[in-house]
Parts: structure tokens; C-alpha cells; sequence
């Protein structure tokens, strides 16, 4: 054996081409080998362009960044390991003990735990409001709030916040203002160029599109606030994984495409449902009958995104029924995939608040959630109609509790 072994074990480089690769290519290298420590030096003191070590960054996580940024017009962006962990890098990087933060009450479920059960134990107190009463958020700002967070449309009641009473508050006093974008996508809003300060996705929905990656991301819309978040998911050790980032860029190609036919299957599944005699109401901004419709309309303009939400007349026994009747509509706690997917928040996001709470805020039992996927609207449709017919047919529930003040408009 005449052979070097050295080169079995550690090959360094991609062999020669002439040609360079189309797609990118997956990076899982978790180091870097750098020519000498001057190198090494001028790619930590930021003078050139490298990697050095996976957490720090690697070229998968940078090219999905810079997608995003350019997407949602950021300054600088840092993908992490799922949403969650963006929704904590940006508190990590703005709040410190004795800091206030003001927050919609109707936020994603797992960010009112961060919010609720976390922030208070690191001396951080936070006050939830309804985030479509622009001046009940600016009454609850105070001299020591530091951070704003909303979502623009809750999930799932799919109400929406009043974006430029809340930008206007924030900016007046100085309150850094993080807008969780995930279910408006870019398509939608662009919070960044309306003036908020950071922008945060679960890039695990719609924007990766496929429910095969779980990420994060946050955009900021200072030079200065990005470094900051970096430096928190360097240190915290946040940084996602680069086959992850690697599924999530080629889902994002095709992401105007899946966002255009998801929407237009929501608006035909929403106008259907609303026909439909066991559906009590439907829940769809760009619907004339949603109660935030003007304030959707001149936020999104005519676009209603991919969510659909509704009520079913009756309670757990129909719900179940709608479930098991809708046999090729899967019952899963994701929503932003290429299928149509089904969720019971009073079961499951939403199973933590009371009965009487989730009933004030217009979630039954009969409340069922659609992300609207890619689907033919040929087979999607007739499926959701002989579902919520299977669900009331086979056997009536008593009549239906009155309606909740606040919750949604009767069809
Ligand atoms: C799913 C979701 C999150 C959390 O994202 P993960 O990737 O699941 O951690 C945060 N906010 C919203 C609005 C979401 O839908």
C-alpha cells in the first residue's frame, strides 16, 4: 500500500470543476481550516468573508438568510433552530431584569408561555393586551417597556392587529417593536418597511412549506440590532443545522407559488363554508363579514392569506364527527404545508386557557382551523362540504351555545 491515508481521512476540498453547481450545495462541515491565524483573525474581526466553526455560521444558513432578508428587506437576518428560538433571541437581545413588555393576548400559543412563564423568572414583567385595540396597547406601555410584540393576524381566531396605531405607539415612546410574521408572510406585510424593528418567523410553515424543518428567523432593521441578534444565537448556541437550512432554501423557491394557489383554495374554502348550513360562522379577512375586514383590507389590500377558521354548529361530538368524516384532510398540529391541514385549538393550542375564556375570544369546541394547502380545490372543496354534512347528520346536537361577544360575525 503505497497510498496516503491522510487524504482518506480528512479530504479538504471539493475536487476541481470548471463548471460551478446550479443548486446550492449542502455544507455539513462543522469546521472551517483556515490558512494561519492571520486568516482566522480577519474572519472573526469581520475584515473578510469565511466561516470558522458550524455555530458561528456556515454557508447554508447564510444563503437562506440572506433569501429572507432580501425578502422581507432587513438590514441583517439570523436564521435558528425554529421559530421559538428567534421569539427568544429577540427577547434575549433587547430585555434585561426590570424591563417591560407589552404583547398581544391572542399570540402564538408557546410564545404566551415564553412570555408568561419564563420572562417573569429573569425579573422581566409583561402586561398581554388585545392587540386589535391599538390604544388599549399604547395605554399599556411604561417608562420601563422596552419591547412590543404582536402577531398581525391571530392565530387561530384570524383577527387582526392594529398595525399603525401600534407602530405609532411604539414609535413615540421609543418601545422596540417585533412583529411575528409567520402567518402573513411577506406576501402579506412587510412589518420592517412599515417601521417596526424586528421581524420573526417559524420558517417551519409556509416560507419552508414542505412540514419536513423545523427554523427560525430574525430580520432586524438595524445593522447594529442584527450583529446583537447574532451574537445571542452564537452564544446560546441557536444556530440551525445545514440540511435544514439546505430543505428550507429549496422550499422557498417555490414559495410565491404555493402562497398564490394555498390563498386562492382559502378564499373558495371560505365563501363554500360560509353556504354551508352546520357552519355557524366563517373566519377570513379578505371576507366582507370578518369583523377586522377593513382594517385587513388596508393592511393586505384584497389578500386573505392561507388560513381559513370556522365554527361548527355544536360542540366536541360534532368536531370529532367533521374529523373523522374528512379522512384525507389530516387532524395535525402544523399548518404552511403543501397538504390542507386540520387543528382544534380547543384541544390542543388553546387546551391550556378555560372553557369559559376560549368561548370569550369565539373558540368552541366546534372551532376548526385550516391551513389551506396546494391541493386541486376540485378535491379539497366537495371533501370539506360532505364532512361538515357527515358531522351534523349523523346526529344533532342540542342548539348551539349564543354567540360570544367579541368573537366572530355571523356568515
Ligand atoms: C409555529 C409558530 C411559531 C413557533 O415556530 P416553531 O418553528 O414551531 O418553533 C411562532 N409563531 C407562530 C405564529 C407560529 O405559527
Amino acid at each position: 500500500m503505497t497510498s496516503d491515508h491522510r487524504s482518506v481521512v480528512r479530504r479538504s476540498a471539493p475536487p476541481e470543476s470548471a463548471t460551478r453547481p446550479l443548486g446550492t450545495p449542502l455544507s455539513p462541515a462543522v469546521a472551517y481550516w483556515a490558512p494561519d491565524a492571520d486568516a482566522l483573525d480577519a474572519i472573526y474581526e469581520g475584515g473578510a468573508a469565511g466561516f470558522t466553526y458550524g455555530r458561528e455560521g456556515h454557508p447554508n444558513w447564510q444563503v437562506l438568510a440572506e433569501k429572507l432578508d432580501w425578502m422581507e428587506g432587513a438590514a441583517g437576518g439570523v436564521l435558528m433552530g425554529s421559530g421559538m428560538a428567534a421569539v427568544g433571541a429577540v427577547f434575549l437581545a433587547v430585555l434585561k431584569a426590570g424591563d417591560h413588555v407589552v404583547a398581544g393576548d391572542q399570540l402564538y400559543g408557546r410564545s404566551l408561555r415564553l412570555l408568561n412563564e419564563e420572562l417573569p423568572r429573569m425579573g422581566v414583567s409583561v402586561s398581554l393586551v388585545d392587540a386589535t385595540d391599538g390604544a388599549a396597547f399604547a395605554a399599556a406601555i411604561r417608562p420601563e417597556t422596552r419591547l412590543a410584540l404582536v402577531e398581525v393576524v391571530a392565530n387561530p381566531t384570524l383577527r387582526v392587529a392594529d398595525m399603525p396605531a401600534i407602530l405609532a405607539a411604539c414609535r413615540a415612546r421609543g418601545v422596540a417593536l417585533a412583529v411575528d410574521n409567520t402567518f402573513t408572510t411577506p406576501r402579506l406585510y412587510r412589518p420592517l418597511a412599515e417601521g417596526a424593528d424586528y421581524v420573526i418567523h417559524s420558517v417551519t410553515k409556509l416560507l419552508a412549506g414542505h412540514a419536513d424543518v423545523t427554523l427560525g428567523y430574525v430580520g432586524a432593521r438595524a445593522p447594529e440590532a442584527a450583529r446583537r441578534v447574532y451574537d445571542i444565537s452564537a452564544s446560546w448556541g441557536l444556530t440551525p443545522a445545514p440540511f435544514d437550512c439546505w430543505l428550507a432554501e429549496r422550499g422557498l423557491h417555490t414559495f410565491d407559488l404555493r402562497f398564490e394557489r394555498a390563498q386562492a383554495n382559502a378564499a373558495a374554502l371560505a365563501d363554500r363554508l360560509a353556504a354551508l348550513p352546520g357552519v355557524e360562522a366563517v373566519l377570513y379577512p379578505a371576507r366582507p363579514d370578518h369583523p377586522d375586514h377593513n382594517r385587513a383590507r388596508a393592511i393586505c389590500g384584497d389578500e386573505g392569506g392561507y388560513m381559513v377558521s370556522f365554527r361548527l354548529r355544536g360542540g366536541r361530538a360534532v368536531a370529532n364527527r367533521f374529523l373523522r368524516a374528512a379522512e384525507h384532510l389530516p387532524f395535525a398540529p402544523t399548518l404552511g404545508d403543501v397538504a390542507t391541514t386540520l387543528s382544534h385549538p380547543a384541544s390542543s393550542s388553546h387546551r391550556g386557557m378555560s372553557p369559559a375564556a376560549r368561548e370569550a375570544i369565539g373558540i368552541t369546541e366546534g372551532f376548526i382551523r385550516v391551513s389551506v394547502g396546494i391541493e386541486d380545490p376540485g378535491l379539497i372543496l366537495p371533501e370539506f362540504e360532505a364532512a361538515v354534512a357527515a358531522a351534523g347528520a349523523a346526529a344533532p346536537d342540542p342548539a348551539p351555545a349564543p354567540a360570544p361577544a367579541g368573537g366572530m360575525a355571523a356568515p
